[in-house]
């Protein structure tokens, strides 16, 4: 079975995007495309994207569609001959999504499927509350203190960097970002909706519970090409 599909991750931050994508990335030709990551890594060159991001990234706010698209659009492009990706955290917003078609219709491909993954707004804040993550470039393991702590306290097990809490994790900033989920991302449910694209997840059991039937329901779904 192709190992190519082109799968879109959508859900509150905070959901479980990033745990599942690192199990499901496999089935999506190994490329897990992660805006948030990007961003961070260039807040952390100090480019000139990473200078225009900072400021919203701060604030639990969005990033502008412009500077997101052109982000994604170049990570795309940087390996033409993939088929497959497994997307987390873009799109965002409708203008996003419709920026998303067609960059995928000038590549004729088209999305397979996007996984929905719900998962109650209390844990969702408990989890983002408990987050920890290695700040080294290239390294960026994330734990929870709750459910996956590192095994030296304070320090990554990959790298042996002192683990931190991202500064849009903080209690107020989370909030802002759940409600700015709201307001521009949670429309984007219909909108797949209407193209019989999504499959739901819940996201509230434990990580195996939910990347088990993630990967079940990807196998069911295939890949249109
Ligand atoms: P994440 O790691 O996906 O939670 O993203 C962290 C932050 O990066 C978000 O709160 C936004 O400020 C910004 N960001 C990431 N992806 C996007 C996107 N697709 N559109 C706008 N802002 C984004």
């Amino acid at each position: 079975m192709s190992t190519a599909r082109r799968v879109v991750l959508l859900g509150p931050p905070g959901a479980g995007k990033g745990t599942l994508a690192e199990r499901l990335v496999v089935r999506c030709d190994g490329r897990h495309l992660a805006t948030g990551d990007m961003l961070r890594a260039a807040v952390a060159d100090g480019t000139p994207v990473g200078r225009q991001a900072k400021v919203f990234m701060d604030r639990g706010d969005l990033v502008p569609d412009e500077v997101v698209i052109g982000v994604l659009k170049e990570a795309l492009d940087k390996n033409p001959n993939a088929r497959g990706f497994l997307l987390d955290g873009f799109p965002r917003t409708k203008a996003q999504a419709k920026a998303l078609w067609v960059m995928l219709d000038e590549r004729m491909q088209v999305l397979d499927a996007v996984l929905l993954i719900n998962t109650p707004e209390d844990l969702i804040v408990r989890r983002l509350a408990a987050r920890r993550s290695c700040p080294k470039a290239g390294c960026g393991m994330v734990y929870n203190l709750e459910t996956k702590p590192s095994k030296k306290i304070g320090l990554c097990d990959r790298c042996g960097s002192e683990v931190v809490q991202r500064s849009d994790d903080k209690p107020e900033t989370i909030r802002a970002r759940l409600n700015k989920y709201q307001v521009e991302t949670a429309p984007l449910v219909e909108f797949y909706r209407a193209k019989n694209l999504v499959y739901e997840i819940n996201g509230a059991g434990s990580a195996e519970a939910t990347s088990a039937a993630a990967m079940a329901m990807l196998d069911r779904v295939g890949t249109a090409d």
